[in-house]
């Protein structure tokens, strides 16, 4: 163990060579080419990474370009999977202090899109591998590196490499936050297709489901009982632009949504309207109480309820796209009924994007193993972590999420100046190599 950790670190400069050559490649998705299902940079990463896999003595699987794996073979039947991803979001060159796909080193940080998200951990638990394999150590589990190539736009590389190869027996996924991350809410987003608004009413907020919508426009014939709204008027119509501020959909508390202000204006104006009666009283809860779908669990808390969208159709119909993330002992059946149940009847609820919750006790090995490894070596108590947005390790059983981000790291994920510092990577490497000799030995 300790000659592994002492070859990583002897290694870094080259794990470090490795990651900038690996974010030079711009895998935002691309158009699909024939055994290139998400584009030639993609294909060209996984390629790389893989004939780089293949030089370090591991044994490695191309997925038709949807995925890839490599082996450390180990003496057992069972494996242990890293699950990770090559490809990236889009980054705008003008939005960027260093180029997005230069992989610059600037103060001790590796700058470039994906050396976070998710290039950099991935590359780390190669190098972890290598170290490994090169200190002689033979694993009782295979280990298995796997490389997505579409979690960033729809997970059809899981999806396809799950179909031909059997799920690990226990994985972590690097794409998520330390220590670890063992719960995850359901995902439960969906469409209320109400009831009409009153004549001559409209509103439109939100793009997607899953951010808090940072403004909205209402049109209403009749004076609305507003405060700190703008208001225009255009032929005896009263125009209402409403801003709040922006959050993700999991956390509506830490945003304002721009929706509320308004439909609670214009359920007080239009008393008799049942569409703005249970939108206004219900849907504009972000606990779920007035709704009736507050549940609550010890293992991850409380519901939350985002009201995404708003749109209004040419007959008057009002649509509420709705972002419910809940508890981690309940499941999407049992979300459907309860919604129902306590939704009028004529309102239709069209299911949109569902997905079950991750919840990997915290007494199981795969939890206390990991915690140990990070709480001896980081020198720290914490617990495991409960979220609700969604990580990758939601797309296979028995996996958690492991890193790359610390408590209180700067986050620079998704945006502008996305970023690695170099002792970040140092002891992330670390970390992984220890967590692999735990779990596979
Ligand atoms: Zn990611």
């Amino acid at each position: 163990m300790k000659q592994a950790q002492k070859l990583l670190n002897e290694q870094f400069d080259e794990m470090v060579a490795t990651l900038q050559k690996t974010v030079g490649f711009n895998t935002e998705k691309g158009e699909p080419l024939p055994n290139a299902p998400f584009g030639t940079n993609v294909r060209q990463c996984l390629d790389y990474v893989l004939e780089l896999a293949r030089s370090f003595g591991l044994q490695t699987y191309d997925c038709d370009g949807y995925a890839g794996h490599a082996d450390l073979a180990g003496t057992g039947k069972d494996v242990l999977g890293i699950l990770g991803h090559l490809d990236v979001v889009p980054a705008k060159s003008e939005e960027w202090q260093y180029p997005p796909f230069g992989g610059e080193i600037h103060d001790g940080k590796l700058y470039g899109r994906g050396t976070m998200d998710d290039k950099g951990p991935m590359i780390a638990c190669l190098f972890a591998v290598k170290a490994l394999k090169e200190s002689g150590f033979v694993p009782q589990k295979t280990v298995r590196l796997i490389f997505g190539c579409d979690e960033e736009s729809g997970m059809q590389c899981v999806e396809h490499y799950f179909c031909k190869m059997p799920y690990p027996t226990v994985s972590f996924s690097p794409d998520g936050d330390f220590p670890v991350i063992n719960r995850e809410k359901g995902i439960y987003q969906f469409d209320v297709v109400c009831g009409k608004l009153p004549h001559g009413v409209k509103i439109f907020a939100g793009e997607r489901a899953n951010v808090v919508p940072s403004a909205c426009r209402a049109e209403s014939p009749v004076l609305l009982n507003t405060e700190g709204v703008s208001r225009t008027e255009n032929n005896g119509v009263y125009v209402y632009t409403s801003t709040g501020k922006s959050a993700h959909g999991s956390t509506p508390d830490e945003g304002i949504n721009a929706t509320h202000v308004l439909l609670k204006a214009l359920a007080e104006a239009y008393p008799e309207n049942e569409t703005l009666g249970f939108v206004a009283n219900k849907v504009c809860d972000t606990s779920g109480k007035a709704w009736g779908i507050d549940l609550c669990d010890s293992q991850s808390g409380r519901l939350t309820c985002n009201l995404g969208v708003l749109r209004t159709a040419e007959n008057g119909t009002l649509t509420a796209t709705v972002d419910i993330r809940f508890p981690v002992t309940y499941s999407c059946k049992y979300m459907h009924d309860l919604l129902r149940a306590n939704t009028p009847q004529q309102f239709e609820l069209n299911e949109a994007h569902v997905s079950e919750p991750l919840h990997v006790p915290c007494d199981s090995p795969l939890v206390t193993t990991l915690m140990d490894v990070y709480n001896s070596m980081m020198g720290t108590q914490l617990d495991p972590l409960a979220i609700g947005g969604g990580t990758y390790s939601r797309c296979l059983p028995n996996c958690v999420a492991f890193g790359p981000l610390f408590p209180n790291e700067e986050q620079t994920i998704h945006m502008p100046n996305e970023a690695i510092s170099l002792n970040n990577l140092r002891t992330m490497a670390s970390l992984y190599l220890e967590a692999i000799y735990r779990l596979a030995k």
